[in-house]
């Protein structure tokens, strides 16, 4: 783990928590210029020069897309891989 982010981190893993944010892996997103919308993790926007990362597989369970700056995105997955690891990490233990 390299924490380079850590109040995002911190941010990103009380949403998970709370439910504001979904603990999913997904492999599909869509990705483009920023349209001045605001990040779901650091509720700043996103600007037109910025690269956007819109995850539209939550839309049903959220009610709206997803969408992140590139490094909230990188966080808020590496958090909800994080959460995964701790959970598996008594598993892991006995089967090595
Ligand atoms: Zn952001």
């Amino acid at each position: 783990m390299m924490p380079r982010h850590p109040s995002l981190e911190r941010i990103a893993r009380e949403r998970i928590t709370a439910g504001k944010l979904p603990r999913i892996c997904c492999d599909f997103i869509w990705g483009g210029y920023g349209r001045g919308d605001l990040c779901s993790l650091c509720d700043k926007p996103i600007r037109s020069s910025e690269v956007e990362f819109e995850v539209p597989e939550v839309a049903d369970s959220a009610g709206a897309a997803l969408k992140f700056h590139i490094a909230c995105y990188a966080v808020w997955r590496l958090e909800c891989a994080h959460g995964d690891a701790e959970r598996s990490l008594n598993v892991e233990q006995v089967n090595t």
